[in-house]
């Protein structure tokens, strides 16, 4: 009946102009390096969504050597991946995803990540979890130098 998934990403940071976090841009002097657009809460939230299933993840269904995924936007990865959960017959009961990262602050965002989140699931808001937490200023991310995301599912049969 039910199916619980974790996925967890990280991804460097360098100076830019912004970056894309659970579906939303939040303009700060950062960028993620990455393939496609970086969105670490969303690739994240795409392994835990997949590894309920027990499918392969998603470096393995989008690979950073498929010229088609360059710079591509996360949520068009997560609708592909919803895809699949609903050809398994599952449907997302609840999603929970906690952000590690010193820099950006995305307080401000939390609410305009939830619905993002909550629209590509198919779910109401109120089952969309967004936490976000600094490793005050210990190790790499302290250090502003990436940032890093977890996300846990629970699917239940549609
Ligand atoms: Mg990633």
């Amino acid at each position: 009946m039910f199916r619980i998934g974790h996925g967890y990403d990280a991804h460097r940071l360098e100076p830019g102009d912004g970056v894309v976090l659970g579906g939303v841009r939040i303009a700060c002097p950062y960028r993620v390096v990455a393939h496609s657009d970086g969105d670490a809460m969303i690739h994240a939230l795409c392994d835990a969504l997949l590894g309920a299933l027990a499918l392969p993840d998603i470096g393995k269904l989008f690979p950073d050597s498929d010229a088609r995924y360059k710079g591509i936007d996360s949520r068009r990865l997560l609708a592909e991946v919803m895809a699949r959960v609903r050809q398994a017959g599952f449907r997302v009961a609840n999603a929970d995803l906690t952000l590690i990262a010193q820099a950006p602050r995305v307080a401000p965002h939390v609410a305009a990540m939830r619905a993002a989140l909550a629209a590509d699931l198919g779910v109401d808001e109120g089952a969309v979890g967004v936490k976000a937490t600094t490793p005050e200023g210990m190790d790499a991310i302290g250090r502003k130098e990436g940032l890093a995301a977890h996300a846990v599912v629970l699917l239940q049969q549609a």
